[in-house]
């Protein structure tokens, strides 16, 4: 009130030129647009049916949920509490009994194990606590987006090596096992600049799962060029078929030098608790502590307390009919294997998935309805899908979306199914495809 009218008027410009100053970091230069972001917001926008994103609408198994409402009331109120940073004691210990049986060797759960929220958090541990300016990080295409901006956001270099696709001769579906590497074209993206490899097997999108000819040449490349592995095995226990996942950890010269990253969500469907993990050599860990200790400190000790429960009671079924880990992925097939035959039938060619939640399918016999636009930005199969759930009411993802800038328009034929779905939700999202095709057929 004592200030007079001109002072007050300088003052609030003084303000405001202060404003001017650019606000973003640079680190976040070029990853700050994210198709997701567009993506999950038309399919909430206009889809009546959803198997875009990569969750179950099925409910998470009863064991796991009473688990979670007995640690909430069950008395022990320290549950409401923070618990050990770099993981709940009785979560790190039962992860650490699992690996040691998966790996066949020891796994100390304090310094071998570390909990995070979510496998996404595992995974920007990595980045940030292995990765340097000028490091050069190789990332298999397609991939799950967020290596990218995460390699990128720690200063890093992303190297794209392609899967590329083999399609049998017989005129049989393809299998995302007909996805490979080109043996010399991967050694070729190795040099001393190499800092990590991100593997990420059984693999979103394609659900191609990695053979151990496939492993043993990426673990041979990692040793002969002293270079990490960041092993995102989130749906190692999705695995069809009979089909065998193998740990790249477990091949010869990879434990010291593998990060393995897991998550609950997918583990044991409950993709909103965030509870995820890494396991891996002291050596690494101890860095990945640091960023964790310096950024989100723990997750919420409730949710690693029903995990830990739902571990032990895993392991105690292990390999049993009834396990989990035992009844999931054969439901899932079974999911997989109708929407294969439904996919087939109206002609929109699924590659048939290994393991994982996806299907991708090529949209090439469809493409009259939803016309290019020549030389546009978009791909393809982005304006496909946005057509897709604006006319048809049906979400699902562009595969292009899984690739580098560079190489995204030589794949916009194909679109990714999620089929971790209730049956009710695949029946739907068949009757939309069906009545698609029988217009098409009729006009
Ligand atoms: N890695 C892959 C390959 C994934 O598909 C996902 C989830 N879509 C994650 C990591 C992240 O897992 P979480 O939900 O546990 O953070």
């Amino acid at each position: 009130p004592h200030l007079k009218a001109s002072t007050s008027l300088s003052f609030s410009l003084s303000l405001q030129a202060k404003m001017s100053r650019p606000v973003q970091a640079r680190r976040l230069e070029g990853i700050d647009k994210n198709i997701w972001v567009e993506l999950v917001k038309l399919a909430a926008t206009y889809s009546k049916v959803n198997l875009g994103q990569g969750f179950p609408d099925f409910p998470a198994p009863a064991f796991l949920t009473e688990a979670f409402t007995r640690a909430l009331g069950g008395g022990n109120h320290m549950l409401h509490q923070y618990t050990r940073a770099f993981g709940h004691p009785p979560l790190v210990k039962v992860l650490a009994q699992f690996f040691e049986k998966l790996l066949g060797r020891d796994v100390d759960p304090m310094t071998n194990v570390m909990v995070t929220v979510g496998a996404y958090q595992a995974l920007f541990c990595c980045f940030q606590a292995l990765v340097d300016e000028g490091d050069e990080v190789i990332i298999i295409e397609p991939f799950f987006d967020c290596y990218e901006p995460m390699v990128k956001m720690a200063g890093g270099t992303p190297v794209f090596v392609p899967l590329r696709p083999n399609p049998p001769k017989d005129g049989k579906l393809m299998s995302s096992a007909d996805w490979q590497l080109d043996p010399a074209e991967l050694a070729s993206k190795f040099s001393e600049r190499t800092k990590a490899i991100v593997l990420n097997s059984p693999n979103n999108p394609l659900g191609k799962v990695f053979s151990r000819g496939e492993l043993g040449l990426i673990a041979e490349l990692c040793v002969k060029h002293d270079v990490l592995c960041i092993s995102d095995e989130v749906y190692e226990w999705l695995v069809y078929d009979g089909k065998q996942h193998i740990r790249i950890a477990s091949l010869q010269g990879m434990w010291d030098r593998t990060v393995i990253v897991g998550s609950a969500g997918k583990t044991f469907s409950a993709t909103g608790w965030k509870v995820g993990w890494v396991v891996g050599p002291d050596r690494l860990l101890q860095h990945l502590r640091t960023v964790h200790q310096n950024s989100v400190y723990h997750c919420a000790t409730i949710a690693q307390e029903a995990v830990a429960q739902g571990f032990q009671r895993e392991l105690m079924l292990y390999g049993k009919p009834e396990s989990y880990f035992v009844q999931l992925p054969k439901e899932l097939q079974q999911k997989r294997d109708w929407l294969v035959q439904r996919l087939d039938s109206v002609g929109m060619k699924p590659i048939i998935p290994e393991g994982t939640y996806f299907l991708v399918a090529d949209i090439s016999q469809f493409k009259s309805d939803v016309p290019d636009v020549p030389n546009s930005d978009e791909p393809y199969d982005h304006r496909f899908i946005k057509w897709m759930v604006k006319n048809k009411g049906l979400a699902a993802i562009p595969l292009s979306a899984f690739y580098s800038k560079a190489h995204k328009n030589n794949y916009t034929n194909f679109i990714r199914f999620c089929f971790a779905k209730e049956e009710a939700t695949l029946k739907a999202a068949n009757d939309i495809l069906q009545k698609w095709k029988q217009e098409k057929t009729s006009s």
